[in-house]
């Protein structure tokens, strides 16, 4: 790491920490060279829950439904009269699964919803045998050209919406558009007040990098939107530690704003044609380098000061997400973002 760079990360902690420059320029870590790494402490509401000694927790959300969470994942399902309906089958907890789920009944897992393709969420689809699959069509495409004997192909798909019925419970499948990725859906769970949706909103965190590879960054906006719309009282993420509930879907939905909000506002104030004038004649990625490295040394230590005690990793990624951001605003260039 370069000077500058450290100098520049360290403002942006000291902002967020209440310190001034003359505060950090005396400290210690202001004459290291080579820090060890120094994050921002998780708050409260992202630390870690004990994990009992079967390797899991599993949480309990309203009558029937259940939530496993283990590693960092964190998957749900659904008891119903005839069977269970899982939602997705994540391969980091094919172990715990269906142990699982024979603590709470002896039904057969009878469905399989996929919320989306990505394997960390269905690769242990196979496991479950020849069971009902239901996925979005999207899903289905990417699925058939990803060749994986892991992701068995689904029974049926659906375009816009899908209501599943199984043993006395309904689940309305949703599509609010391409977000996460093409294809990742709503899961709507209203006799148990719940909703599912993977690696969109993650409870008490700010996003991961890129949002984990975003298909669209406008259509994770809208995704937010969708969700908060929902008179439910438990949310499901599908990562890191604990179940979400509507204020954990309104921060996330706020923080995402906000960011593309002051993304968008730094790409204003900024000019590419001053950092063409710092590079050789014609050095396109040089100056958009240059470009998008201003953009988020505006972006970082505001969204740091705003969200840093609030949402865990707002240090992190928030550099990589407002460069994201900002190739979005010049390729995407969405009108219907308010
Ligand atoms: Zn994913």
């Amino acid at each position: 790491m370069s000077d500058r760079l450290t100098r520049r990360g360290m403002l942006a902690f000291g902002a967020a920490a209440g310190l001034g420059a003359t505060a950090l320029a005396g400290s210690a870590y202001a004459q290291t060279t080579t820090p060890a790494p120094k994050f921002l402490p998780l708050p409260l509401e992202a630390k870690p829950r004990p994990v009992p000694a079967e390797g899991y927790i599993l949480d309990r959300i309203g009558d029937a439904m259940y939530a496993v969470t283990a590693g960092g994942n964190q998957t749900p399902f659904v008891v119903t009269r005839t069977g269970v309906v899982l939602i997705d089958a994540p391969p980091s907890l094919a172990t715990v699964l269906p142990s699982a789920i024979r603590r709470v009944t002896d039904k057969p897992v009878t469905h399989v919803i996929y919320s989306h393709s990505h394997a960390d969420h269905i690769a242990g689809a196979a496991a479950f045998g020849d069971v009902f699959r239901i996925a979005h069509e999207e899903t289905a495409r990417t699925i058939r050209v990803a060749r994986d004997p892991n992701r068995p192909m689904p029974t049926v798909t659906f375009r816009d919406r899908y209501r599943l019925n199984v043993g006395g419970q309904h689940f309305e499948l949703s599509y609010p558009g391409v977000n996460h990725e093409a294809g990742n859906i709503i899961i709507h769970v209203p006799q148990q007040r719940a909703a599912v949706m993977m690696d969109v909103v993650i409870p008490g965190w700010a996003p991961f990098l890129n949002w984990g590879t975003a298909d669209s960054v406008p259509g994770i906006l809208t995704a937010h939107d969708g969700l908060a719309k929902l008179p439910i009282e438990t949310f499901v993420g599908g990562h890191i530690h604990r179940l979400g509930t509507p204020r954990d879907i309104k921060d996330s939905r706020d923080f995402s704003y906000d960011l593309w909000h002051t993304t968008q506002r730094a790409v204003a104030e900024t000019r590419i044609g001053d950092y063409f004038a710092q590079v050789e004649p014609g050095h396109q990625w040089g100056a958009f380098k240059l470009h998008y490295q201003a953009i988020a040394d505006r972006v970082e230590p505001e969204m740091i000061q705003r969200w840093g005690d609030k949402l865990a990793g707002v240090d992190i990624w928030t550099r990589d997400n407002a460069t994201t951001i900002a190739v979005s605003l010049l390729l995407d260039a969405p009108r219907n973002v308010q």
